[in-house]
């Protein structure tokens, strides 16, 4: 194989990735290929208009995840980039103008110290030899040694390792070889310690991958919170598990459960919601009818109506239909007046028809 054709494999290999920078304002997150399954964008040969080259280093790997299409007993094909390669074909990507960012990521090939050490070595040549400063996003794998995170945060402009379980006994279903605090939370710990000694360091982000080890979202709620106020998270992304052994289309009920973990991960970000704000059923799960917001407001009459001229920006934030940038303008709007009606609000970006149950005047 040539290096074009194996980084047509390996970037498509890179799509179930979600823990980067990967959207873009004129491009969704992601797309339905014609077998039912979800597909992430990524930066081809000659491919679409996209700025970063997502792609694996190689997608031959020594674990046994068993939610990952390149687990060692998966009968896929395989193959693997020099870092060389990787370093002039991303070049020359940048060269034409079609990418302007790198994140790279691969499957244990041999041992975790040789695959973190071509990791690395890709960006050394990217920013020491071609003396490139934009954006490189490393993916550090789980039990990397202490100075191969050092050498990924100082080269990277981002890093990452993947949660995929919110504790130690979901991990186990997943994967025999991977040990939840040894080799992940204590990395992500490195990450924090090694981003203090660089200006400027960007946060780190990590994934779940979503109903593969039978939790429930309680369990990934909690651990999010977790992750956001004790490890210093950036972003948490979500994905929800594809059988890609299966030819049977993905349904779609993975997915609206990973769009209901956005829209809390959301809350607990942007809305100063508590986890003990977010509302489960008995058996832990979310409802996926309705928005965990409106969840919770409908939970709490008592709360409610909230005047609309009157409510500080807490009071704003848990209107449904109401956001941040709606609650801000709804605020500097009342320095000129009274807001009257429904209609004044759709221009502030309120959802009107719906936040119109929980709002006076
Ligand atoms: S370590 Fe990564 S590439 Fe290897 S089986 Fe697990 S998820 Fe897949």
């Amino acid at each position: 194989m040539n290096t074009e054709q194996k980084l047509s494999v390996l970037a498509d290999s890179g799509k179930y990735d979600l823990a980067c920078s990967c959207k873009y304002d004129y491009e969704p997150g992601r797309v339905r290929g014609d077998a039912g399954k979800w597909i992430y964008p990524s930066a081809l040969p000659g491919g679409r208009k996209m700025h970063l080259l997502k792609t694996l280093l190689s997608n031959e790997c020594v674990n046994d995840c068993t939610y990952c299409p390149f687990n060692c007993v998966s009968n896929t094909q395989r193959c693997t980039l020099e870092p060389e390669e990787l370093a002039a074909m991303f070049s020359r990507l940048k060269s034409a103008r079609m990418v302007d960012g790198l994140f790279a990521s691969s499957g244990v090939c041999g041992s975790t110290e040789k695959t973190m050490a071509k990791i690395i070595a890709v960006a050394e040549i990217l920013r020491k030899k071609q003396h490139f400063r934009g954006f490189i996003h490393l993916k550090i794998v789980p039990g990397a040694s202490d100075e191969a995170v050092r050498q990924a945060v100082m080269l990277a402009s981002r890093v990452s390792v993947n949660i995929e379980a919110p504790s130690p006994e979901r991990l186990a279903k997943l994967s025999r070889r991977k040990d939840f605090h040894n080799d992940i939370i204590r990395t992500m710990k490195k990450i924090n310690e090694y981003k203090q000694l660089k200006k400027g360091s960007k946060g780190q982000t990590t994934q779940f991958v979503v109903g593969a080890a039978g939790e429930s979202d309680r369990e990934i709620v909690i651990a999010t919170h977790r992750l956001y106020n004790g490890y210093d998270m950036e972003r948490v992304y979500y994905s929800a598990f594809q059988n890609t052994a299966s030819d049977e289309p993905a349904g779609d009920e993975g997915f609206v459960r990973e769009h209901r973990l956005y829209q809390v991960d959301y809350l607990l970000r942007k809305y100063k919601f508590d986890k003990n704000d977010i509302l489960f059923d008995s058996d832990g799960r979310l409802d996926l009818n309705r928005d965990p917001k409106q969840v919770w407001a409908d939970s709490h009459p008592e709360f409610f109506p909230v005047n609309i001229n009157r409510a500080g920006r807490y009071e704003l934030l848990r209107v449904p239909g109401i956001g941040p940038v709606g609650a801000s303008r709804i605020i500097s709007r009342r320095r000129n007046g009274r807001i009257t009606d429904a209609s004044e609000l759709a221009a502030m970006r309120v959802r009107h028809r719906l936040a119109g149950s929980y709002i006076v005047f």
